[in-house]
């Protein structure tokens, strides 16, 4: 195994256990083909093992820390094993049957995410370098899935980044690793069935990683309805339904807002399976931002409002222009809360921490100064990150009353 030798800061990201090197780091020459190597102190000491991938600005990906570490088929199945232990335990019940199988980073398996649909997988690769070494890795992956009982394994093209743009997603190419292929599926979280378009929904058909945050929006709205308090509820950047349906479920008449039309369509079925009559809620297509304006502007108001946009920050770059974003989304959403209201405000950008996005709902940003931070919520256990690399926790959800 070649070896690719790092700095200081280097070095101590890998004993950190942070899953990636920047090109910034790393001291040796690099160039030719994404490969399996060692990493190195400049005392040619072996820290560990990583994928490189010259072209790209995270030029390692690690793997291994130790002078022992390797990577071959034996480690990913190893991890794969482990992430498929924890789910088991996460999900005993059985009432929850679309989950997070490997996580990558969070897995310890950088690059590799794989989602769960009932017996279908859905197998995401992220970047060049992953790519280029799957063969190598996902030798034994078709018989360890095959053994938890998944008999379809898809691979989505990754769009990271624009993964949440705006409407439906452009050309996205889907092939079947093994088994058939498949496009709507049914599947239930905890205990709720709705549907899943694998083949052309968005990410590997759903958004996952709100789950936890679905159900804790359905018991909000149930503890409203039982105090005999108002539930209106508007929920912004709807895409497939998820916090409406649950929303609904509770007891709330709900207000859907998204532009992706065909979401809406598949709302509406999963309404029906949950056995609601979509036709006692609103599904808007809209741009969420020009219909708050109209909304203001006709005096309408809710009781919850809720928002999940797409990420506003695909880079560190275009963070300043997220926060004004946020800002200008979270002074809308205030104006049509009414008063003793709820917002639920999330937010999908790794490069806006936590604390960057409360100062987007802070009182100067919403124009009032009524509201206070009751909870704050990050991904679920599915979805498990790192303590050394926060870029993990992208999904923030904070809620406002
Ligand atoms: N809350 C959803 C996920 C939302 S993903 C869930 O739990 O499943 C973001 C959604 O925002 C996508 O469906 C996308 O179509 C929609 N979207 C993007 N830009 C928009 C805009 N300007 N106005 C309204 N919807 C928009």
């Amino acid at each position: 195994m070649a070896g690719v030798v790092l700095n200081r800061h280097g070095v101590e990201a890998v004993r950190r256990g942070h899953p990636w090197i920047f090109r910034s780091a790393v001291i040796s020459p690099i160039g030719g083909d994404a490969r399996i190597v060692s990493l190195l102190s400049e005392r040619e000491e072996r820290l560990g093992c990583g994928v490189l991938d010259p072209a790209s600005p995270i030029a390692l990906r690690v793997w291994g820390v130790g002078p022992e570490a390797k990577l071959d088929a034996a480690v990913f199945t190893e991890r794969l094993e482990r992430a498929i232990a924890i789910r088991k335990e996460l999900f005993a019940g059985g009432t929850t049957t679309a989950f997070r199988l490997l996580n990558g980073e969070g897995d310890r398996t950088p690059g590799f995410v794989i989602d769960r649909y009932g017996d279908v997988a859905v197998l995401r690769i992220d970047g060049e370098a992953a790519r280029s070494v799957s063969p190598l890795l996902l030798r034994d992956l078709e018989s360890v899935l095959r053994r938890h009982a998944i008999m379809t394994l898809l691979e989505r093209s990754s769009q990271r980044n624009t993964e949440r743009a705006a409407g439906e997603e452009k050309q996205k190419s889907v092939q079947v690793r093994f088994g058939e292929a498949q496009t709507t599926l049914e599947v239930r979280e905890h205990g709720i069935p709705f549907v899943v378009d694998v083949m052309h929904g968005q990410k590997t058909g759903a958004f996952l990683d709100q789950r936890e945050n679905r159900r804790r929006i359905g018991e909000l709205v149930a503890r409203r309805k039982a105090a005999g308090l108002g539930v209106r509820v508007l929920n912004l950047f709807s895409y497939t339904g998820g916090f409406s349906q649950r929303a609904a479920l509770a007891g709330g008449t709900v207000t859907s807002v998204d532009v992706a039309m065909k979401a809406h369509a598949t709302a509406q079925t999963s309404f029906k399976l949950a056995g609601l009559d979509p036709r006692g809620h609103s599904f808007v297509t809209a741009d969420a931002f020009a219909w708050l304006g109209e909304a203001k502007k006709k005096g309408h108001q809710w009781d919850v409002v809720i928002s999940d946009p797409p990420s506003f920050a695909p880079n560190e770059r275009s963070k300043p222009n997220a926060i004004t974003a946020y800002r200008a989304l979270h002074r809308a959403c205030a104006e049509v809360l009414a008063p003793g209201g709820t917002l639920a405000a999330a937010s999908c950008s790794s490069h806006v921490s936590a604390e960057d996005f409360l100062g987007t709902l802070d009182d100067l940003s919403l124009g009032r100064s009524d509201l206070r931070l009751v909870d704050l919520f990050g991904p679920p256990a599915d979805h498990p990150t790192l303590p050394s690399f926060p870029e993990g926790r992208y999904l923030k959800l904070a809620l406002l009353a």
